[in-house]
């Protein structure tokens, strides 16, 4: 019988083969996606992570996805995990409206650096409410992108009519 402390997390596989170049500050960053994930989660070939940060990060953007109350989870943006010194700036994560990217620093996936860090900047949030507040962003984002292109689709079919 599995023990209630007996976790077993799903290895890490990186897909070689889907791969995307993403731009942070004029610099390119080749990103591969996470197969062992449910979330469209890519990660930079600076960062490592472990089994058990991946499904963290998995689980927390499907919660947040929930309380948005995002049903068709495959319009999701790009999240994207890269380094400390990709990121350049000290955001913990941001999101790219253009390119339609959520940036995830590594740090987040590593709770006991994450804090201290939070606490240099002052700022009060958890990792949960920092991915949080950036798929609010790309929420408000799609929705407004969606109404433009149901406008866009009713055109044509008074077009059509
Ligand atoms: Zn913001």
């Amino acid at each position: 019988m599995p023990t209630d402390n007996m976790q077993n997390y799903k290895s890490v596989i990186i897909d070689l083969k889907n791969q995307n170049t993403v731009k942070k500050n004029g610099k390119s960053i080749t990103v591969s996606r996470l197969s062992n994930t449910n979330n469209k989660i890519y990660i930079s070939n600076e960062v490592k992570i472990k089994p058990k940060q991946q499904q963290e990060l998995d689980r927390d953007i499907t919660a947040v996805l929930d309380i948005l109350n995002v049903k068709d989870k495959s319009i999701q943006p790009m999240a994207v995990v890269i380094s400390d010194y990709e990121m350049v700036n000290n955001a913990v994560a941001s999101y790219n409206p253009v390119k339609n990217v959520v940036y995830i620093r590594q740090t987040i996936l590593d709770y006991n650096k994450l804090i201290p860090l939070q606490e240099q900047l002052a700022c009060p949030e958890n990792k949960y409410s920092t991915l949080l507040h950036e798929y609010i962003h790309w929420s408000d984002a799609y929705r407004n992108k969606y109404s433009d292109f149901a406008n866009a689709d009713n055109y044509k079919d008074e077009l059509k009519s």
